[in-house]
């Protein structure tokens, strides 16, 4: 239910599923009743839309995706330190009420189920009830709401927790030295309290650290790994540190090699601790499973523009969810007919097409620079970089 990769090997099955099993258990017996409501309504759901679903995917011609990432207000106020997102300080546009209320029913009709709210963290809007309140209206879907975690408060919880399909997602890069130095002094302390908190209401949640060279060591270590199990999370979901903009630190970024052992070591990791789930996401869609961008999963960013993922922050500027529908842009599209294109081609798989093969993103910004959006050239940067 909460991590979905679309292509399974044997090797995958072997070496996750048995991860796998701790958050179904932990589904069934540890989780708050509205929280695992909510899980069984959109498992139910899904069955209950398998054979229409099937019918429209053959219909359409396309495999239809699973999970929708929602990268809006990317102006993020939380200012952590290195976050992907201070690349994009100047931009004020974002998604109203009405325009995500459309596209999580558009989604839906898509059969999406998942939900990832990943720009800025939504708890530093002055709506963020209202936020949360349209959320949880869409009972349908799960959402992974992605937070820093100190703005959230105990009336925010409560919203949450009745709410039923809303997983908060909280970024956490290292123990106490480490949380501090990069979100300000005292922030350890609040996050800590606040996993406190989610652990006593019995309310599944996640955490996703950003990965880099200078904090290795910590947060693949056990110490991390153990504090967060103890505290309740399901999951640690590892991301690799990308330098966004100008001010990033191009010295963090992790080589190949030592993104071989952050994979190798996040599934090492998985036996050290007892319910916890530690998975290197990019890791394992390079080494597992394989991109999923245009078959399995559709991004849309701040500005209604549809992107291959949330690390390709380009789109084609008549691929906008303002001016024609998610379905449509999702079919149709120049860049994801061409990315779909691109897979067939390769036998129904592909490399990660933003850190390992970037030749097609390469070759479709230079041909399409005037018909293209780029919305953070910072990103785009790094496809000019290296092999
Ligand atoms: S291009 Fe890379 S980062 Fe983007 S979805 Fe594909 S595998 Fe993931």
């Amino acid at each position: 239910m909460l991590v979905r990769h679309y292509v399974q090997s044997q090797e995958y099955r072997r070496r996750l599923v048995p991860f796998f099993r701790r958050v179904a258990w932990r589904t069934l017996f540890s989780t708050n009743r509205r929280a695992f409501s909510a899980m069984v309504r959109v498992t139910l759901g899904r069955a209950l839309r398998w054979l229409p679903m099937t019918v429209k995917a053959r219909r359409l011609g396309v495999r239809l995706p699973m999970t929708l990432q929602v990268a809006d207000e990317v102006a993020c106020r939380a200012s952590c330190a290195n976050c992907c997102f201070t690349a994009f300080s100047g931009q004020r546009e974002r998604l109203d009420f009405a325009t995500l209320d459309r596209l999580f029913d558009e989604a839906l009709a898509l059969n999406v189920t998942i939900v990832y709210l990943m720009g800025a963290d939504p708890f530093y809007r002055d709506d963020a009830d209202g936020f949360l309140d349209l959320v949880a209206r869409h009972r349908g879907q799960l959402f992974f709401l992605f937070t820093e975690g100190k703005r959230l408060t105990d009336a925010h919880l409560e919203r949450i927790r009745r709410a039923g399909n809303i997983l908060p997602t909280i970024n956490i890069d290292g123990l106490r030295d480490a949380t501090d130095r990069r979100k300000g002094a005292g922030s350890f302390e609040v996050v800590d309290a606040l996993l406190a908190k989610l652990h006593a209401a019995k309310m599944p949640f996640l955490v996703t650290t950003m990965v880099s060279r200078e904090n290795f060591d910590e947060v693949t270590g056990a110490a991390f790994a153990r504090w967060l199990d103890d505290r309740g999370a399901w999951m640690i979901a590892y991301l690799p540190y990308t330098p966004a903009d100008a001010a990033a630190e191009r010295g963090l970024v992790m080589d190949e090699p030592m993104r071989l052992r952050l994979f190798e070591r996040s599934l090492g990791l998985n036996r050290e601790v007892r319910r916890l789930v530690v998975l290197d996401l990019l890791g394992i869609e390079q080494h597992l499973t394989a991109c999923p961008a245009a078959a399995y999963s559709v991004t849309v960013y701040h500005d209604g523009t549809v992107t291959p993922c949330p690390a390709a922050t380009f789109g084609d500027r008549d691929g906008n969810i303002h001016r024609r529908s998610l379905e449509d842009i999702y079919v149709n599209g120049r860049l994801y007919r061409g990315i779909r294109a691109l897979r067939a081609q390769a036998g129904g798989s592909l490399a990660c097409l933003f850190y390992t093969d970037k030749k097609f993103f390469r070759e479709y910004l230079s041909a399409n620079r005037d018909s293209v959006n780029v919305l953070n050239p910072g990103a785009t940067q790094v496809l000019q970089e290296g092999p």
